[in-house]
């Protein structure tokens, strides 16, 4: 019937999952509700060739279930080539809850939720993500193992945040060595967008060294925190886009880079902790290559979060984790030298590198 009124070319466009762009071979979506608690989430396992689908759990308003499954998809992906680029025996997973972290969010819920990651057996293992802390991770542990980034005093490895601002900003050090020749941020202006868990993290580190950090945010109580904090200008105008600084840190949502915020850009640098920032990989990976702006892929240099987790499935201790998220310095030299050789983005450089890794692992096991 549909097909008489729409044609096939239109009909592809409308797949709701399998034809999704951002779909590109999940293993599988797992669709969940409860009526009691109003749950309504979303597994994504996008990939388990290098091990259990690892990543957090976002609880988002988002506008509508379209939204919050293209996120999922997007962010499960994302963490299939974090894990591999990051050398973790881990897949890419991610969840999301539909709902107003601030108002929805109940004991109950999380539990819930809980109990569906449990139904996968460990093929999907949760972990913190935005809208999420860490005591959630603990309610969630209350009903099922296959969950991380738990308290400390609970065995866990505790809030990766500070492990994550940590890594995005040895990955910004590499950027300014490969940009400036100097990997000292001294006096260079940061623009930090979004200073939750992990922006407020990084501008510490910026202000240590000296940078001349400005910070933006939705959340003008947080701003006015942050701000006395660590004596921080606070962003007064109303296009952050348009502003020339050395250095654009985007820690809130992914996408910043766009269409509409593109060519208006005027930074020398983008590295920041946001998941998904290109909101088309290929063509505004291409568009900043051109203009000559150096792009850290997200998914490299905020790896530190899943370092920081991975820890408590591979039972290594703080030096570990600070060891392995200080090479992300050198891993984001490697990429940016790989994409000058090759002549291709540092987000297909980076891209490369991971997909390489699961198809050789393919390969080991006999698939
Ligand atoms: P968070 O929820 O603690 O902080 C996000 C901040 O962004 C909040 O202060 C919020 O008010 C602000 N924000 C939201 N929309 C905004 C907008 N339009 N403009 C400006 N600010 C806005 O989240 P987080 O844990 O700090 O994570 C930040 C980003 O880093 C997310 O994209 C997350 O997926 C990614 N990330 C986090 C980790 C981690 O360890 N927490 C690891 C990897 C990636």
């Amino acid at each position: 019937m549909t097909s008489d009124l729409i044609s096939s070319k239109e009909l592809s466009k409308i797949d709701p999952v399998f034809g999704q762009l951002s779909f590109d071979n999940h293993e599988q979506i797992v669709f969940c509700n409860d009526k009691d608690t109003g749950l309504k989430a979303i597994i994504g396992i996008h990939n388990t060739v290098l091990g259990p689908a690892l990543g957090g759990t976002r609880m988002w308003a988002y506008n509508n279930e379209w939204e919050a499954l293209n996120d999922v998809l997007r962010l499960s992906r994302g963490m299939t080539f974090k894990s591999a680029i990051t050398g973790l025996n881990l897949g890419g997973g991610k969840a999301v809850i539909i709902g107003d972290a601030k108002t929805q969010k109940t004991p109950e819920l999380m539990r819930k939720f809980g109990e569906f990651v449990h139904s996968l057996s460990g093929r999907y293992i949760t972990a913190e993500d935005v809208g999420m802390t860490t005591a959630d991770m603990d309610t969630v542990r209350e009903v099922t193992p296959y969950v991380t980034g738990i308290s400390e005093s609970k065995g866990g490895a505790g809030n990766p945040s500070p492990i994550t601002a940590y890594g995005v900003f040895m990955g910004m050090k590499a950027a300014a060595k490969f940009k400036y020749g100097s990997d000292i941020l001294e006096d260079k202006s940061v623009f930090v967008q979004g200073i939750g868990h992990v922006g407020e993290s990084l501008v510490e580190h910026l202000t240590n060294e000296g940078a001349n950090v400005t910070i933006a945010d939705i959340n003008q109580e947080r701003l006015e925190e942050v701000s006395s904090k660590y004596n921080v200008a606070i962003y007064k105008g109303n296009d952050i886009y348009s502003e020339s600084m050395d250095i654009y840190a985007p820690c809130a949502l992914g996408a910043t880079i766009n269409d509409d915020t593109i060519n208006k850009l005027r930074a020398d640098i983008i590295a920041g902790a946001a998941n998904n920032q290109l909101a088309d990989e290929s063509k505004h990976g291409r568009m900043l290559q051109d203009r000559g702006i150096l792009y850290a892929p997200d998914f490299l240099i905020n790896a530190g979060g899943i370092i920081n987790v991975y820890a408590e499935l591979e039972n290594y201790g703080k030096q570990e984790i600070i060891r392995k998220t200080e090479n992300i310095y050198n891993t984001t030299l490697e990429i940016f030298e790989g994409a000058k050789q090759n002549n291709v983005t540092t987000n297909v450089s980076a891209l490369r590198i991971a997909k390489d890794r699961i198809e050789t692992r393919k390969k080991e096991q006999g698939k």
